[in-house]
């Protein structure tokens, strides 16, 4: 059984049909990526796994648990953690305070040594423990929105866009802490303009176009893919 299931998926924004039927699988351990072009509906997958938008059918199953028609607090109360594009902090409380906000469902011990663990990933989030969150580099609040995600101790990941608007050497480094997030035994959905790189890292990998997923593969053969070297990776 995989632990993240989607399966015929079909999200509208009213008149607009943004997932059209949408199948894919995230195994325990894996590193899955999502690559397409603008508006191919990469944050709309993300944002209806975790329940922000609703799915008008099909299956969305967290280890054969259908989750479709849950709420989003449910949906991270039973592992799926979303850092969402933009990053979406909450800019006047400062760094704890959001990853606190991260942990709601859960109070005491266990919580600091979450603390403890994405302090360990994030130094630079120790350093600045104190600051209000709309007062740090982007860099940092891609950093802030991932750790608080994981204050919510999910088995499954939903990152969206993680490297956008970041120096190439802050991109290196996010890139680093998923790979090292993934082998603490986090699942990750990693959804990424930068083709290239979320291969390089990923286990297998999902083309998505207009809506609908055209290829899936291990990441490997889809770097060698010649229609997808041509489309997404630039060569
Ligand atoms: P990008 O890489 O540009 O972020 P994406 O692959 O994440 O794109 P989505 O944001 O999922 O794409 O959008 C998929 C489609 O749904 C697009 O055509 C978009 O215009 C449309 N869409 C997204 N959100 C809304 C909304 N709130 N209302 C209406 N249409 C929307």
């Amino acid at each position: 059984m995989a632990l993240l299931e989607l399966k015929d998926v079909n999200t509208y924004y009213g008149a607009v049909h943004a997932l059209r039927g949408v199948s894919l699988k995230v195994e325990e351990g894996e590193i899955v990526t999502l690559i397409g072009s603008n508006g191919a509906g990469k944050t709309t997958t993300l944002r209806t796994i975790s329940g922000l938008e609703r799915a008008r059918s099909g299956s969305i199953t967290l280890n054969g648990q259908p989750i479709e028609s849950l709420p989003p607090h449910e949906i991270v109360a039973l592992g799926i953690g979303h850092a969402p594009e933009g990053r979406r902090v909450f800019a006047r409380m400062s760094v704890r305070e959001n990853l606190e906000m991260g942990a709601f469902l859960r109070r005491g011990a266990d919580v600091e040594k979450d603390f403890k663990k994405v302090f360990e990933l994030f130094p630079r989030l120790k350093e600045r423990e104190f600051q209000a969150a709309g007062t740090m580099s982007g860099g940092e609040q891609q950093m802030l929105a991932i750790g608080r995600a994981l204050m919510g101790q999910p088995k499954i990941l939903l990152l969206d866009e993680p490297s956008m608007g970041l120096a190439p050497i802050l991109v290196e480094q996010i890139f680093q802490i998923v790979s090292e997030i993934n082998q603490r035994g986090t699942a990750v959905l990693l959804v990424e303009q930068n083709a290239m790189m979320a291969l390089g890292i990923a286990k297998r990998g999902y083309i998505l176009q207009i809506g609908e997923v055209t290829l899936g593969d291990d990441a490997a053969k889809l770097a060698n893919n010649p229609k997808v070297k041509e489309a997404y990776l630039g060569v």
